[in-house]
């Protein structure tokens, strides 16, 4: 926490808890224009009312987010969308339907009822329903839309549990609600609506082959399978080095774990040979090859389960932070699945420093 600075107040809702007078206070918090950060089915985020021009301009404050990336709004049912936006596409409708609540964000022309600090004036505002019991009692009780990100510093891994929200923001933001880890571990899917193909923007919780099957061709955003710097990417969030360590990371790519793992050891002995302390980010199936050797081995999850890789990447890449390590080495995984928004998080996290192998 900053010197000078309250430190900022945490309470705990229990599970089954949700309709409790501290979610009741919390609401009551984002009316009157205070920042608090709440688990999601995804990661934590850090809400403002999205009505409340200064009350949102404090989120990138706290964050040090960079103003031309815009938020999520969050609602709390499909029904309250018609408040906000004139014509609801059918699309919208249809997957609502299905993916609401969910970690789905659908991106629609904005019709100005938000100020244009949410959308970062680029005339499309991103809402979505957050499955979470605790994200739900807080928009019900807050009773206006809440517009939030990822509660984390910016740049730094997306918080997963209401330490690692402490870790970035104590003492910048009023409040945290603890509910536990949050599940998924990645954020929302961005689905842009707005022209004639639907485009993920960011992968994530809902899979292209998830929203294939309802929608036929949805287009995958090129800057998806980019690094960071790629020329003007539709959704300003992925033009950042993002979700990354303090060390510098650099990630292996390819399909034989074998071969994968003996080229990260020739180079984890490479940097330790300078005297480097090196950290190695593994799946579960290759844990053993890296132990035993003086590396801070973390890892994941198994590399053909990817929901089990997504729920412990972020905490995994703050874990080095802790360890104090100069550099990180990362296997990545196959896109398939939600292994698509973990590659891409690992992407950024290594700003594009990627070894194809
Ligand atoms: P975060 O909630 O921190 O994960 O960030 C929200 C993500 O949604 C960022 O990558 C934003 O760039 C993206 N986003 C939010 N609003 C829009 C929008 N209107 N159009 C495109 N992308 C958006
Ligand atoms: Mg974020």
């Amino acid at each position: 926490m900053e010197q000078g600075r309250l430190p900022t107040r945490v309470m705990v809702v229990k599970s089954g808890e949700e309709d409790s007078p501290t979610v009741m206070e919390a609401g009551a918090v984002l009316r009157a224009g205070g920042l608090v950060a709440f688990p999601t089915e995804t990661v934590y985020g850090l809400g403002a009312s999205a009505l409340d021009e200064q009350a949102v301009a404090g989120i990138f404050k706290a964050k040090g987010r960079p103003t031309d990336n815009p938020l999520i709004v969050h609602i709390d049912s499909f029904a309250s969308l018609g408040q906000y936006f004139q014509r609801v596409p059918e699309r919208a409708r249809l997957l609502a339907a299905h993916f609401w609540p969910g970690p789905l964000t659908l991106v629609l022309r904005d019709d100005n009822r938000f100020p244009a600090v949410v959308s970062g004036g680029l005339g499309t505002v991103a809402v979505r329903v957050p499955a979470h019991p605790v994200a739900l009692a807080l928009l019900r009780a807050a009773g206006v839309p809440v517009a939030a990100p990822s509660a984390n510093a910016s740049g730094r891994p997306s918080p997963t549990t209401a330490a690692h929200v402490l870790d970035d923001l104590d003492g910048r933001i009023d409040l945290v609600l603890d509910g536990g880890p949050a599940g998924l571990g990645v954020e929302s899917t961005v689905l842009d609506l707005t022209g004639e193909q639907p485009v993920i923007l960011r992968p994530g919780g809902v899979t292209p082959r998830q929203l294939e099957a309802l929608l036929g061709p949805v287009k995958l955003d090129p800057a998806v399978n980019g690094a960071a710097g790629d020329e003007k990417p539709r959704s300003p969030g992925m033009k950042y080095t993002h979700y990354a360590p303090q060390a510098p990371v650099m990630l292996f790519d390819g399909n034989d774990s074998a071969r994968m793992a003996k080229r990260i050891l020739a180079e984890a002995e490479r940097l330790a040979v300078r005297g480097q302390r090196v950290g190695i980010l593994a799946c579960r199936d290759n844990e053993s090859m890296y132990q035993g050797k003086g590396y801070a081995v973390v890892t994941t999850g198994w590399r053909d389960e990817p929901g089990t890789i997504a729920a412990a990447l972020y905490e995994s890449l703050r874990c080095f932070d802790r360890q104090s390590v100069d550099a990180i080495l990362a296997e990545g995984v196959s896109t398939e699945g939600l292994g698509l928004a973990v590659m891409n998080r690992l992407l950024r996290a290594a700003g594009g420093n990627v070894v194809k192998i």
